[in-house]
């Protein structure tokens, strides 16, 4: 499955992204500033400057001021995508430039702008990354056959064995909220950070897996209520 992020549409001429540059530099009294003393003041996105300019150096030179050093800090594409993942899953919904702050965020926008070019680049990078097939294997849970079987196996025992951990991966809550949204699927309702439940349609208890098709977005009422439901049928 394919996920497409959200357009976005900007027709501002390039010389009124350079105006706004300088019309801040102005406003700071000096020629140099970060992009994130921008995103303060400016009238525009640094998004939307990186993405004209290729970069926000590019942006600055071309506006005649000052190029800013960025960071560059050691920080992995997978480490900067497993905080974007966990942004995600708080919010429920994709996060934008302006989320990415301390401490919500682990990295700075600097970071993934240093890497990326742009924050649309950096998302279109990590939904590669949550559509590629690399980590699926960390799904299924790595069951050592056991040696010497020493305990006498109960009539009671359940002898259905799991593929999957119970609670679902990361990267698996983003899949899902990727395809449902931040919505209760029975109600509705928008859900963020805590309020968001991952549910399995199929219960646990009844050999239900831990895979896309059978989980789903619920609130925490819906949750409760359909974890009571199961209850009383058992
Ligand atoms: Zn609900």
């Amino acid at each position: 499955m394919e996920y497409k992020l959200k357009d976005f549409h900007y027709n501002i001429p390039d010389q009124e992204l350079l105006d706004d540059l300088k019309r801040v530099a102005d406003k700071l009294v000096r020629n140099k500033f970060s992009s994130r003393e921008y995103d303060e003041i400016g009238k525009y996105t640094i998004d939307t400057v990186n993405r004209r300019f290729g970069t926000w150096n590019k942006a600055l030179l071309k506006a005649g001021l000052e190029i800013t050093l960025t960071q560059n800090l050691n920080v992995s594409d997978k480490e900067l995508f497993e905080n974007i993942e966990n942004m995600w899953i708080s919010l429920g919904q994709q996060p934008t430039y302006r989320d990415v702050r301390q401490p919500f965020s682990k990295y700075s926008t600097h970071q993934y702008l240093s890497k990326f070019g742009t924050w649309r680049k950096a998302l279109e990078a990590f939904v590669e990354f949550i559509n590629s097939d690399n980590d699926k294997i960390e799904e299924i849970e790595k069951t050592e056959p056991k040696e010497n079987i020493s305990e006498p196996i109960q009539e009671s025992e359940v002898i259905f064995k799991h593929k999957t951990k119970r609670t679902p991966s990361e990267r698996l809550k983003v899949q899902v909220l990727m395809r449902d949204g931040n919505k209760c699927r029975l109600c509705g309702i928008t859900v963020t950070g805590e309020n968001i439940h991952f549910d399995h349609i199929l219960a646990w208890s009844k050999e239900g897996e831990t895979v896309l098709e059978n989980l789903q977005v619920l609130c925490e009422a819906h949750n409760l209520a359909k974890g009571n439901i199961e209850y009383q049928v058992i």
